[in-house]
């Protein structure tokens, strides 16, 4: 294990980077780092199972992904789960 110092990835940029995650476009870097959030966050991997939920709805990806507005109340919503689900 010689990758000391890869940056911790954010919910916001889990959120900004979902969409490349679900299509496979992104890259090898970014994946490790968006797979790594997602074992340590349970909020994230909620959004991505409704992510999934949706594509399966839609038969496809959402055209738009959220308003500005909306990521704000899933990140607040985020840090509820977190909050909750740890003691
Ligand atoms: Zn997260």
């Amino acid at each position: 294990m010689t990758q000391g110092r890869i940056a911790q990835l954010s919910c916001q940029e889990l959120v900004e980077l979902i969409t490349e995650y679900l299509e496979g476009t992104l890259a090898p870097a970014d994946l490790a780092r968006l797979e790594r959030h997602l074992d340590g966050c349970d909020g994230c991997r909620a959004y991505l199972d409704q992510m999934r939920e949706t594509i399966a709805a839609l038969g496809r990806l959402p055209a738009e992904s959220l308003s500005p507005q909306a990521e704000e109340k899933l990140l607040v919503a985020f840090e509820g789960w977190r909050k909750g689900s740890r003691g």
